[in-house]
């Protein structure tokens, strides 16, 4: 590749890989909640990079954090550890249920850690019996083989050859089916508070309560994955916060990093003892730039004023989707949480949510889907009034395009 080379749409389709099919535009540039493309076009973001950017776009504290750390002190490995390593687990473990962290570079390598984790300390402590991992249709967990195992959707882990065993799947919300699944052979069981991926559906606080007690009694371990809830993106700093009801061991990604990977791995010192020295690692884990920059999200949302807002940006959107449904009658419900929130296509609209995301974009509007028939916003934490305002105008235009289409 030479400097002549057209940086365009059509450059994709020559050197990727075609697992993704991304949008025909590309963005060059951000600034909190709006976003522009190669030809200067402007967008509003209520999409986030998939509940990435938790502050928006370059927002100062984070540049900042970053421009500091790269000027002092790129990578080490896990030879040593590094001083932003130490004060973001510091602040993890301050701020939730946790005594120890595993730093890792996605959500996946986060829920890998954590599958590894509950099967091992179920080995050492109870025998090789218990190894069953119980998870929910719909699920998501990653894309690594056995994070993608244990998600609830077959699509995704068919086709790879023999899967990671000892995986079973209930209905989420159905305690009924977890009590048939569960017994002293299940070393965990692993649920996301709200199901992000799935179609932004809650768990009901008495299936999160049944099936902490149903763990207790056989001794299993709860996971919760929290990669796309965590970090105040419900409106506090992790849902299980919501439901008083804590897990075993937690999983955080996406907004931890603010839109610079990283992940983490968040559990207790009795079961954090069984990852011994060498059981697991991570070239890439824990590096300084990555908790510089997380460290900095984590300080900037976890305060009140924040996760007022949240709450205050919901009652907001939740308010101008409903005016927007009022005209046009396309959504059965509003689900979700704070800056998590799905637009549930109703009868007449089900499977056309790709319809409602690309006519958004066109609008100029960035929103996501979660399956074909929910229509996802998850926007920077912080994002103004305004921007929402605007930006559900831009979303008023989709749906009427959609609607007279
Ligand atoms: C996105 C997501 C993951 C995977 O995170 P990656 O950073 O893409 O590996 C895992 N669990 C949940 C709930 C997610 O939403």
């Amino acid at each position: 590749m030479t400097g002549q080379t057209q940086v365009n749409r059509a450059l994709f389709d020559e050197v990727m890989v075609p697992n993704y099919a991304p949008a025909n535009i590309i963005p060059v540039k951000g600034a909190g909640s709006r976003v522009w493309d190669q030809q200067g076009r402007e967008y509003i973001d209520f999409a986030g990079g998939i509940a990435v950017s938790s502050l928006g776009h370059c927002h100062p504290a984070l540049v900042s954090a970053l421009k500091q750390q790269a000027d002092k002190l790129w990578h080490l490995s896990n030879v040593m550890t590094n001083e932003p390593a130490l004060r973001l687990a510091s602040a993890l473990v301050n701020a939730t249920f946790a005594d120890k962290v595993y730093f890792a570079n996605s959500g996946a390598e986060a829920n890998e850690a954590a599958f590894k984790l509950a099967r091992r300390y179920a080995l050492e402590k109870f025998g090789a019996h218990k190894d069953q991992i119980i998870s929910f249709h719909k699920s998501f967990h990653g894309r690594t083989f056995f994070t993608v195992t244990v998600g609830g959707q077959a699509a995704y882990s068919d086709g790879f050859g023999p899967k990671p065993g000892a995986v079973l799947h209930g209905e989420f919300n159905n305690l009924d089916s977890v009590k048939a699944l569960i017994s002293d052979n299940t070393c965990a069981v692993v649920l996301e508070p709200i199901q992000g991926e799935g179609g932004i559906i809650p768990a009901t606080a008495e299936f999160l309560q049944g099936v902490r007690d149903l763990c207790n009694q056989h001794n299993a371990l709860l996971i919760m994955d929290e990669v796309q809830t965590g970090v105040g993106r419900t409106g506090k700093l992790y849902a299980y916060m919501h439901y008083g009801v804590t897990p075993d061991i937690l999983t955080t990604a996406k907004s931890l990093g603010g839109g610079f990977p990283i992940g983490a791995m968040l559990t207790t010192d009795d079961i954090a003892s069984h990852l011994k020295v060498g059981t697991h690692g991570s070239t890439y884990g824990g590096n300084p730039l990555a908790c510089a920059v997380a460290e900095a999200v984590l300080e900037t949302v976890n305060q009140p004023e924040v996760m007022a807002q949240v709450l205050s940006n919901e009652q907001l959107c939740r308010q101008q989707l409903a005016a927007i449904n009022e005209k046009y009658q396309v959504f059965s419900e509003i689900r979700g949480k704070g800056m998590l929130l799905g637009a549930i296509l109703n009868e007449q609209y089900k499977g056309r949510s790709r319809e409602f995301f690309l006519a958004a974009a066109d609008q100029g509007l960035m929103a996501l889907v979660a399956g074909p028939d929910v229509v996802r916003f998850a926007p920077s934490l912080v994002i103004t009034p305004e921007d929402i305002t605007a930006g559900m105008q831009r979303f008023e235009q989709a749906v009427k395009q959609v609607v007279n289409a």
